[in-house]
């Protein structure tokens, strides 16, 4: 059974990691470095990206997540946790582990009252159109060569994106009870889907 870890220093950790139990995955709370040795992949939650990453500072994380993304290793971030993989972010006072070559606008759906939900066209996971969880959500403003865009808003602006084995959203999957873009993640973990 693949072992997956979520980031559980602040955010929606419990939520994805019970999804993940769904997939039949052992699915485990990370706080400490010692605790990412002998996974399979991780999740970085949204939350609060700026509380986040100022605790994995605080945790020691930020290299040791630094060499795992360089490896190849498999993450997901949503919502903070994509601003917490971006190379660049707009409007920060934390360094990012700029894994992914992705420059994001945070909080680029304004305030907590402009959240938003709205169905979205995922080729990678095929139909239906997935239900998209929008909370203050971060944008995706540019995406450099080697890094697919999974998904963009009717206007054209990136919601999901994926570079190797890392994969980026701007929503909150794990708000919702499609297990498909878990599932997708988990299909990157098994290797079954090389880009
Ligand atoms: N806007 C938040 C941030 O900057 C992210 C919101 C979320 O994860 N739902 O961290």
């Amino acid at each position: 059974m693949k072992k997956i870890g979520v980031l559980a220093l602040q955010g929606a950790f419990v939520e994805h990691l019970a999804l993940l139990r769904r997939l039949d995955v052992a699915a485990f709370p990370i706080r400490l470095p010692r605790e990412l040795e002998g996974l399979d992949g991780l999740v970085i939650p949204g939350g609060e990206s700026t509380t986040i990453g100022r605790l994995m500072r605080e945790y020691d994380l930020m290299a040791p997540l630094s060499s795992l993304c360089n490896d190849g290793f498999p993450i997901m971030g949503t919502c903070a946790g994509m601003i917490l993989l971006a190379r660049r972010v707009s409007d920060i006072n934390i360094e990012p582990l700029g894994a992914m070559d992705i420059e994001v606008k945070r909080n680029a759906s304004g305030r907590q009252v402009d959240s938003f939900e709205t169905d979205l066209e995922i080729p990678a996971i095929g139909e239906p159109p997935f239900h998209g969880v929008f909370i203050r959500a971060p944008f995706i403003e540019r995406a450099g060569d080697g890094v697919a865009v999974l998904a963009q808003l009717p206007d054209g602006t990136g919601v999901a994106a994926r570079q190797g084995n890392m994969l980026a959203l701007a929503f909150h999957p794990e708000l919702t009870d499609d297990l498909r873009l878990h599932s997708y993640f988990l299909s990157i973990v098994n290797g079954d889907r090389k880009r």
